[in-house]
């Protein structure tokens, strides 16, 4: 298989598996227990608290684990006081526009962030913002779809000067390209660990200790009592290690992934009326969404199944769902190119062979079309 769907999820990195085993065979403990088995397990869980809050140039302590990306970002927006007022841009992942909805229907003012055509928060969208003050933003860093990165340090250095809180959804920029929470000026930030090369079902919360966070769960002082229940030992620990090794192989990774891009970014350029969405946006070394004219976007993935090419059109929760992008449509694009595209996400492991091959095929279904 050519796997090419790496902003849905990557494959465990071996020394991920290998960090992990020993906390599932050996050391079973509770990290809450006070006797010495329980202790070596509570210090793993500091030690991948200090390499995930490295990764992100944080404080360990400015730090929750929680079970991934989803429940930080439910965890950010829920947090807002009552009767405050939020903003989320037209571009974000389900899983905050999911409970930003939610929270709309239970009063709370909900602004949408328009985008330009190619699906970036713009100055003037923010000067809007600072008229209508609403107590929290929260833009992402990259789009899961496009891979399009937001000035976020720029904007949050706007909103902030008006005392506005600003939450960035980091999921897909993390490991892609650096990740700094101090200098992006934020006070909440959420990551996940299964798009660098680590376990599923494990994820973060970072947030500045003036943030008063409301858990989601109750019942355990676990995470500062701000999320109750037993850790996830093992999938914490992976998360750390993938976290040390993302930062330790960062500019490799970069080097790697612009130059399998830039191999395929060329081969599409051969293609007729195939057109590469927000190509002269600053993107992630990794993305690259595509929509061919005429084309229809489900049945390319499907024949390239056949042919033993992963990949999808956008969100992974959104594949099989009919509906246009919500992004791309948020972008200007027409429902009907939008049903056209596909994402190619690529990874560490991906080779300039893959490339050449998933461009024959892909060259030799459009001629077919
Ligand atoms: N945010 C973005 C931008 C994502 O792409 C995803 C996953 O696709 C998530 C949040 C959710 O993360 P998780 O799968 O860890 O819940």
């Amino acid at each position: 298989m050519i796997y090419l769907d790496h902003n849905a999820t990557t494959p465990i990195d071996e020394r991920v598996l290998d960090a992990m085993l020993p906390f599932l065979k050996i050391f079973y403990g509770n990290p809450s227990s006070l006797y010495r088995h329980g202790r070596i397990v509570r210090s793993a869980i500091d030690t991948a608290r200090e390499q995930v809050a490295a990764l992100v140039d944080a404080n360990a302590a400015q730090l929750i684990f929680t079970s991934g990306g989803t429940e930080a970002n439910n965890l950010a927006l829920t947090s807002l006081s009552p009767q405050a007022g939020f903003a989320i841009s037209a571009v974000e992942h389900p899983s905050i526009t999911e409970p930003a909805q939610s929270l709309s229907y239970q009063g709370h003012h909900l602004e949408i962030i328009d985008v330009d055509a190619s699906g970036r928060v713009t100055d003037e969208a923010i000067n809007k913002l600072l008229v209508h003050r609403p107590d929290l933003v929260s833009i992402m860093l990259a789009n899961n779809e496009t891979g399009v990165i937001q000035d976020v340090e720029h904007h949050a250095g706007r909103l902030k000067a008006s005392n506005i809180k600003v939450h960035t959804d980091a999921v897909q920029a993390l490991g892609k390209i650096p990740v700094s929470f101090r200098r992006l000026g934020v006070d909440l930030m959420s990551l996940s660990s299964h798009k660098i090369y680590g376990p599923k079902g494990c994820g973060a919360l970072v947030f500045d200790k003036s943030m008063s966070i409301k858990p989601l769960l109750l019942g355990g002082g676990q995470e500062q009592g701000l999320r109750a229940g037993t850790e996830n030992v093992a999938a914490i620990v992976g998360f750390g290690k993938a976290a040390e090794l993302a930062q330790a192989e960062l500019a490799m990774r970069d080097k790697h992934l612009c130059s399998l891009r830039l191999v395929l970014e060329q081969g599409l350029a051969d293609i007729p009326g195939l057109t590469v969405f927000a190509g002269q946006a600053k993107r992630l070394p990794n993305t690259v969404q595509f929509g061919v004219h005429g084309a229809d976007g489900e049945m390319l993935l499907m024949k390239l199944d056949q042919k033993g090419v992963a990949l999808s059109s956008g969100s992974a929760c959104a594949s099989g769902g009919g509906k246009p992008s919500s992004v791309l449509t948020a972008m200007g694009i027409s429902d009907e190119q939008a049903k056209t595209a596909i994402r190619v996400s690529l990874g560490k492991t991906n080779i300039e062979a893959e490339v050449f091959e998933f461009i024959k095929l892909l060259k030799a279904l459009v001629s077919q079309a």
